[in-house]
C-alpha cells in the first residue's frame, strides 16, 4: 500500500539501509526503512505501548530492560515511564538513531538523555549471545525477518534471549501482520515452543500495518505472567499514575484473545 507524502525531511543510505523520512497530511512525520513503513507520528502510540506496557505491567516489578532495535526510541520512551533502574537499548544502525533524534523528536522526547538508558550501536543477535547482563523484560522491535533483522527471529537468538533474562522473565517480539505474513507467526512459535513455558501471540490495531491486526509475539518464563488478572493489572496502572492512550487493563486482557485464522497460524 501506498501512501502520499509531501515534504521529505530526510533521504538517505546508511551502512545498513535506506532511510527516509517523509511528512504526510495525516499521519505525521513517517520513518521509511528500505521502502517499508516502521512508524508514524499519528499511529506509534498504539505499537509502542502495547509493545511495552503489556510485559512490564504482566511481570510489574521489572528493574532492566533491554530493547534490541528499536532505532525510533519509541520502545524507549514508554518504557522509562516505568521505574526502571536500566534500558539497555541495542540498535544497528546509528543513523536510524540519529534521523529519528532529528526529524521525529515526538517519537522518542528526550528517551535518549534520560540518565536510564544506554544505548549500544551494534548486533542485537550478537549482543544477547555475548553479554553477561539480565534482564527482567526483553523488547524485540526490529524490522521484518529480511536483511539485517533476520538473524532475529532465529533460534540463536531466541536461545540467547531466553539465557538473558532473569527467573520469571519475559520476552516480546514485533512478528508482523498476519494476514499477510500468516507463515512467521509460524516460524516463530515453532522456535520459541522449545525454549519458554508460555509461548503466544497477542495482537494491535496498528493504521499503518496495513493489513488488519500486527501481531506481538510473547515468550515467558513464568507462565503465571499473563494470568495476571485485570483488577491487578488496573491497579498497577494506577499506582503508575500514568494514561495511556491506546493501552489499558480491558485492552491488555483482551490483546491475547485471537482470531480463529491467526489461532491455527499459531498452533
Ligand atoms: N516499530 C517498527 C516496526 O514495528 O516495524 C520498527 C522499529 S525500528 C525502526 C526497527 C529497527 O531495527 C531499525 O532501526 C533497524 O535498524 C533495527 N535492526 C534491524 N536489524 C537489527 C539487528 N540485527 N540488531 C539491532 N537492530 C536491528
Amino acid at each position: 500500500h501506498g501512501f502520499a507524502y509531501g515534504k521529505v525531511l530526510y533521504d538517505g543510505r546508511s551502512e545498513y539501509q535506506h532511510i527516509r523520512v517523509l511528512e504526510n497530511d495525516v499521519l505525521g512525520r513517517v520513518l521509511v526503512l528500505d521502502g517499508v513503513v516502521q512508524t508514524t507520528e499519528a499511529d506509534e502510540f498504539i505499537y509502542h505501548e502495547m509493545m511495552v506496557h503489556v510485559p512490564m505491567f504482566a511481570h510489574g516489578q521489572a528493574k532492566r530492560v533491554l530493547i534490541i532495535g528499536g532505532g525510533d526510541g519509541g520502545i524507549l520512551e514508554e518504557v522509562l515511564k516505568h521505574p526502571v533502574e536500566r534500558a539497555v537499548m541495542v540498535e544497528l544502525d546509528r543513523g536510524v538513531v540519529d534521523v529519528c533524534r532529528e526529524h521525529t523528536p515526538s517519537i522518542c522526547k528526550n528517551a535518549f538523555e534520560d540518565k536510564r538508558t544506554h544505548l549500544v550501536i551494534g548486533d542485537g543477535a550478537r549482543f544477547v549471545a555475548e553479554t553477561d547482563e539480565r534482564f527482567d523484560v526483553i523488547i524485540s522491535d526490529s524490522t521484518d525477518p529480511i536483511g539485517p533483522a533476520e538473524v532475529l527471529f532465529a533460534s540463536p537468538y531466541y536461545e540467547a534471549c531466553k539465557r538473558c533474562l532473569t527467573p520469571g522473565g519475559v520476552f516480546v517480539a514485533q512478528n508482523g501482520v498476519p494476514f499477510f505474513q500468516g507463515p512467521e507467526i509460524t516460524t516463530s512459535k515453532r522456535r520459541l515452543d522449545p525454549l519458554f513455558p508460555d509461548v503466544t501471540f497477542y495482537v494491535a490495531a496498528v493504521p499503518m500495518y496495513f493489513g488488519g491486526v500486527m501481531t506481538l509475539a510473547w515468550a515467558s518464563l513464568d507462565p503465571a505472567l499473563r494470568q495476571t488478572g485485570e483488577d491487578e493489572i488496573k491497579r498497577r496502572i494506577a499506582s503508575l499514575g500514568h494514561r495511556f492512550s491506546y493501552y489499558n487493563a480491558a485492552i491488555h486482557r483482551a490483546a491475547f484473545a485471537l482470531p480463529s485464522y491467526i489461532a491455527r497460524l499459531a498452533e
